[in-house]
């Protein structure tokens, strides 16, 4: 799962409405082209918002089948409707997604070794979310359109203005230049953890974003989208002058096995530091908080005090990182 869903990781600016582009991947290498698409379908929304209520971490509306809905739900996990060729993106409503998981293998096998029926059980969700869409759309959606609407308002006010700058500052100090993907990022207005995560279908190297607005108040919605961006272009530029593939190749090469800590965590550390250390540096925070302070209680950041920026690692410096690195990541998950 850690191979295809990286945790914490469309044109809704102003103009551009609710528009719903059809799939499809955007090139991105040409000049003052966009580097990020914000996406918003009612249906991912509540997609999500089902997934929330099973995880527990939300109360239900008084929405007939709901319940079944829920059900349904706890039987499918919730990333394979995501991966299966990123099937659930492409879907507009619960009829898409019928047809769209009925395609689905017939069994899925667990990371345990057991087998899901999945084609049968993800149709059978489809169906329950089909019962409720409507009363979705009419009693939670206006509620979840105007968050979603908010953020996408300080998304265009504080991130697309300095859209260039800001890939330009990442990709070069990622070793991502090369890529040439406009990142798609689904803004929903609740969803069970993680906060933002990045899909990739087996089939295709190219990611898609989710980012639960909820969840990212304050500069972390920036962290979020950044950080999920990193993700998807990771996945493209994989193994080419790449910064967090050529850290993991040097923490082999330093004698760590590919299963400690630091090897696992570690490239994704610099995810964090980059993509907070770039919003930091261009987006103007108007709350006065600071950066390390804004992500949501977890103090995941508090750990990054002090350590360097991605560019400024060089050889002689990049152990010592570590070192720091794999004390942090050792504390996060103590
Ligand atoms: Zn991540």
């Amino acid at each position: 799962m850690k191979r295809i869903i990286f945790l914490f990781a469309l044109s809704l600016f102003p103009g551009h409405s609710f528009s719903q582009p059809t799939a499809g991947w955007l090139r991105s290498n040409t000049p003052n082209q966009k580097h990020f698409e914000i996406r918003v379908k009612p249906f991912v929304d509540l997609y999500f918002f089902v997934y929330k209520i099973s995880s527990g971490s939300a109360t239900s509306p008084a929405i007939e089948g709901l319940d079944q809905a829920v059900a349904a739900a706890r039987q499918v996990p919730i990333f394979l409707p995501l991966i299966n060729k990123l099937a659930l993106f492409g879907c507009d409503n619960a009829a898409d997604a019928e047809r769209a998981f009925g395609q689905f293998p017939e069994n899925f096998k667990t990371r345990t070794g057991g087998m899901i029926p999945l084609r049968e059980r993800a149709v059978h969700l489809a169906r329950a979310l089909s019962f409720i869409e409507p009363a979705f759309l009419q009693k939670v959606w206006p509620q979840h359109k105007a968050a979603i609407q908010q953020a996408n308002l300080r998304i265009a006010r504080d991130m697309e203005p300095r859209e260039q700058e800001l890939f330009a500052y990442f990709t070069g100090h990622l070793g991502f230049e090369n890529a040439d993907y406009v990142v798609p990022i689904y803004l929903v207005a609740e969803g069970p953890w993680p906060a933002a995560l990045t899909a990739n279908s087996d089939e295709r190297k190219h990611g898609a974003c989710l980012v639960n607005v909820g969840d990212s108040q304050g500069a972390h919605l920036f962290d979020a989208i950044l950080h999920e961006s990193i993700h998807a272009l990771n996945l493209e530029t994989e193994g080419n002058g790449n910064v967090l593939a050529d850290l993991r190749r040097r923490l082999l090469e330093a004698g760590f096995d590919k299963n400690d800590l630091v090897v696992r965590e570690g490239p994704h550390m610099l995810v964090f530091i980059q993509s907070v250390e770039t919003v930091r540096r261009f987006c103007p925070n108007p709350s006065g908080e600071r950066y390390e302070e804004v992500r949501d209680g977890t103090k995941r950041l508090s750990y990054f005090e002090g350590l360097p920026t991605v560019a400024s690692i060089g050889d002689l410096e990049v152990f010592s990182v570590l070192r720091r690195l794999a004390r942090a990541a050792a504390t996060l998950h103590a």
